[in-house]
């Protein structure tokens, strides 16, 4: 038996079986056919000794789907890139984009609440775009209580999306926080009868907002113990921030009582939105624990006072500006990151942004002014340089469980990645444990990783040597 490539002597690791030995792996296809302990033959066989064979790594929440997007997240370790918290609507036209372009990794959508409510409530066309989501995303129209008849619409809507592959149900309710508690049940409940997880970017929390309809946890736990709906809970440390402990519990009490709720992290302490967002005005600052100068623009410093926020905020509303809501460089609030990420099975995930200052995604490198926010080429290397090696919160398999196999668990159609194992796809991360790191920062935003030394997606190297192939476009739709 000849394969298409093997790669050779690494130390394979599946978090699935708990392998951790040293293997052949024997590709044809596109799909793993085997992983023996017997030297395997191939028409290309690569020697990868020294070196830590792990299931690509799947991120279920990145928002930079362009090809400029891919290739960062490819330097990173990703094989699989999801857009499930904003979605997009219609979903088939996403995937028809992405398709016709060609893509590096994976892809796939949830369909998207907050686009099929502007829709109906502001009379946006969606058109399957996170440029639009954004650009209406402050208006006022969407984010009102609805009644049941445009809860029926949005449904409907959404209901046609599922039957159309969508991977689940994004829903954006922090950003359209007086919405009806019943309208989200309803959405729960599609999702429910679907088969269908829901991804949610949570309300805000009663300790943030006394008069929120919700508290934001409870709300997606509630959900879930009362549709039955797989419920998502996206970026935990962002939205729970220093409430983390009480959120991951009562999510903990659920889980016990049979719920099906789960989580994932980014190890940032910082958050990107427009500098006008509604939570930056400096009256509100304190509801988060934020002062002027937990606020700085992407291109500038930190601000020094009100005074100089609301200047910005006049005169720049919609620029990208970091928000600082922990600080890294205090173990006491990193202890609320390290929190969400060491939760048990929580996902990592990025949440990463579109690139500015990218006007041609299709270009490679990167113009020299391109910028992200840091967790967009970083947040898989961080994982590995710093929770596994600096500070020893997880051992390199489970980190790389959290990175592969549980995302793969909590979207049905991923049941054939996140393992390494014959008949599954040929998606593979080759990292160099004692190198792996994040070289991305607040400053050089978008550095690329090193240590991810292959990045193999459906059978064909996208990373080789630790080197981008441009050319190189395997990626394929994931569809429900
Ligand atoms: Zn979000």
């Amino acid at each position: 038996m000849t394969y298409d490539l093997v790669l050779a002597n690494g130390r394979v690791i599946d978090p699935e079986t708990g392998l951790d030995a040293v293997r052949d792996v024997g590709i044809t296809g596109g799909v793993i056919r085997a992983v023996s302990d017997v030297p395997l033959e191939g028409t290309e066989r690569l020697d990868v000794g020294g070196l830590v064979v792990a299931p690509g790594f799947i991120d279920l929440h990145s928002h930079s789907a362009d090809l400029a997007g891919h290739r960062l997240q490819a330097l990173d370790g990703v094989t699989t890139v999801l857009e499930l918290e904003a979605g997009a609507y219609p979903v088939a036209r996403a995937y028809r984009q992405a398709e016709l372009e060609g893509r590096p990794l994976n892809y796939g959508f949830s369909t998207s609440w907050a686009a099929a409510r502007m829709s109906v409530l502001a009379g946006v066309d969606p058109a399957a775009s996170l440029e639009v989501l954004l650009a209406n995303i402050g208006r006022a129209e969407w984010q009102q209580p609805g009644n049941a008849e445009a809860t029926a619409r949005i449904v409907a809507m959404l209901e046609k999306d599922l039957a159309d592959g969508a991977l689940g149900i994004g829903i954006l309710v922090g950003y359209a926080p007086l919405a009806d508690p019943a309208e989200y049940l309803a959405v729960a409940a599609l999702a429910a009868r679907a088969g269908q997880p829901t991804y949610t970017h949570a309300r805000e929390l009663v300790e943030q907002d006394p008069n929120t309809p919700i508290d934001g946890a409870e709300e997606i736990v509630r959900a879930a113990a009362e549709t039955g709906a797989h419920m998502h809970y996206c970026h935990v440390n962002s939205t729970s921030v220093r409430h983390v402990d009480r959120v991951l519990g009562l999510v903990e009490r659920v889980r016990a009582e049979g719920s099906k709720v789960t989580t994932e992290a980014y190890p940032y302490g910082a958050g990107m939105t427009g500098v006008g967002a509604a939570f930056l005005a400096p009256e509100l600052l304190h509801r988060r624990g934020l002062s002027p100068h937990s606020i700085g623009l992407l291109s500038g410093g930190r601000f020094a006072d009100d005074a100089e926020l609301r200047a910005a905020r006049e005169r720049e509303p919609g620029s990208a500006a970091f928000v600082h809501l922990l600080d890294e460089e205090d173990p006491a609030q990193f202890a609320f990151i390290q929190k969400a990420l060491a939760f048990e099975d929580a996902a990592v995930a990025t949440d990463a942004v579109p690139l500015i200052r990218t006007p041609d995604p299709a270009a490679w490198p990167l113009p020299a002014d391109a910028a992200s926010h840091p967790r967009t080429a970083g947040t898989y290397g961080r994982v590995f340089r710093q929770l596994v090696r600096e500070q020893a919160l997880l051992s390199l398999p489970e980190a790389i469980r959290r990175c592969s196999y549980v995302p793969a668990r909590v979207v049905p159609a991923l049941h054939r990645k996140g393992r390494v194992q014959a008949g599954m796809d040929a998606d593979l991360t080759v990292l160099d444990p004692e190198t792996v790191a994040d070289r991305a920062s607040y400053a050089a935003t978008v550095a690329p990783s090193e240590g991810f030394v292959h990045v193999v997606v459906n059978g064909r190297f996208v990373v080789r040597n630790g080197a981008l192939l441009p050319e190189s476009m395997p990626g394929r739709p994931v569809r429900a």
